[in-house]
């Protein structure tokens, strides 16, 4: 659908990923993604077939992961986003927590929790949003205190993305409370620490097979060992990291505004309505057009930021402008597909209903849109 035009950033290597990931998808997941929409969580046994197809840590070296480049991170994404695969927290594990630890960790600490993670065997998060503090970073109330070999952790996340599928969480906590953002850290904190809980699995609109958490931290002692990174450089390794994860979601919206353009511009071929093809009226057209337009200088920004953040140029402006034009765009446009499908639209049975209510999302999380813009605003 989109032009025939090879894409810039993608070599042939990944585009033969593209070729297995897509078959993955399709034998591995979409017969069961409805099932893990009703049970709310995705059984770990897929994270490790995932992990032994090559799908996990795609952007990190061997051992630590496959080997690629964020090129065949972005194939992933790309892919699952096509088919609306909203239940799999993939892109937190491989492109969020993997590379903080791969980044920030000892040897020691890569060597014990990559390779797992590469394989499925171990799944991430990071919890940064507590019930008080979202948009704020810097308002965590979490306080990890230094008693020996150990920080004791006190304190409650929310929203957590892979909460009760994960081995390993890296939480961010304020190890000197009196310096605001100079004084949060990051600690691993890992699956079985006494003191650590996990709360009711959170009912959501939409992503509802993904698993979505409250962690709580009662006196739980975590090893100094565990601590990722410098004390007290928490923040300014949250403010690094960031661009990727805004990156990847406009990598993911603008590979579902082109599926389901595609779907849409079939259905409409094919419905009738007074005797000709919903596709024949110009309204119909003109919004399939404007669509269309609107995707191709989607495509070719996010393209652009693909690119640069190979040759690692990728500014945290640009991040932003990806994440907020591409959430933007999604939910106009898939409301707009959603409408063209008519009753159908709203039947779970014809995916673009699905679509748009996980597209809301996109709009909140990775630093709401509203944070992006002030991002924005501050180069102006
Ligand atoms: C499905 C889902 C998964 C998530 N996964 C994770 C995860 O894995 N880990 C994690 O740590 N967090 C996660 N989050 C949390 C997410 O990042 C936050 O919800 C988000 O950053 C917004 O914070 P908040 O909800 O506290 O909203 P608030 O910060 O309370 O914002 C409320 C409103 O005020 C606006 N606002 C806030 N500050 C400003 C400002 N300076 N200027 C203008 N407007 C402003 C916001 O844009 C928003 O519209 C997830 C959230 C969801 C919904």
């Amino acid at each position: 659908m989109m032009d025939d035009t090879k894409r810039a950033p993608f070599r042939d290597d990944h585009e033969e990923f593209r070729t297995q990931v897509r078959r993955f998808v399709e034998r591995e997941i979409k017969p069961f993604h409805a099932d893990w929409e009703d049970q709310g969580i995705v059984p770990p046994s897929l994270w490790r077939r995932a992990g032994e197809e090559g799908l996990l840590n795609c952007m990190l070296p061997e051992p630590y992961g496959q080997g690629g480049d964020f090129g065949h991170s972005a194939v992933v994404i790309e892919e699952l986003a096509r088919v609306n695969a909203s239940a799999l927290g993939f892109s937190v594990h491989s492109e969020i927590v993997s590379p903080y630890l791969h980044a920030y960790g000892t040897e020691e600490q890569k060597q014990r929790w990559l390779p797992k993670m590469a394989r499925g065997e171990m799944i991430g998060a990071i919890a940064m949003t507590e019930p008080g503090a979202g948009s704020d970073v810097k308002a965590v109330r979490t306080t990890a205190r230094r008693e020996g070999d150990h920080f004791i952790l006190n304190g409650q996340k929310t929203f957590i993305s892979n909460g009760h599928n994960a081995g390993i969480v890296i939480v961010v906590a304020k190890t000197d409370p009196e310096l605001g953002a100079k004084g949060i850290s990051l600690l691993c904190v890992e699956d079985g620490t006494p003191g650590f809980g996990r709360g009711k699995r959170l009912k959501k609109i939409g992503l509802r097979g993904q698993d979505t958490a409250e962690l709580y931290f009662e006196n739980a002692r975590i090893p100094a060992a565990n601590l990722l990174g410098e004390e007290n450089r928490g923040f300014a390794y949250l403010m690094h990291e960031l661009a990727q994860e805004r990156l990847i979601i406009g990598v993911r919206a603008a590979a579902s505004i082109e599926s389901f353009l595609e779907r849409t511009i079939a259905y409409t071929r094919g419905r009738k309505a007074f005797g000709q093809s919903v596709f024949d009226y110009q309204n119909t057209r003109f919004k399939l057009a404007e669509a269309k337009a609107q995707l191709t200088m989607l495509r070719t920004f996010v393209d652009d930021c693909i690119a640069r953040h190979l040759r690692g140029e990728l500014t945290p402006e640009r991040a932003a402008m990806a994440k907020l034009n591409g959430s933007e765009m999604q939910n106009r446009l898939l409301d707009d597909f959603l409408q063209l499908h008519g009753g159908y639209g709203f039947m779970s049975e014809y995916e673009i209903g699905g679509a748009w209510i996980d597209a809301r999302v996109g709009r909140i999380y990775g630093g709401s849109n509203e944070i992006m813009k002030e991002i924005v605003a501050r180069g102006l």
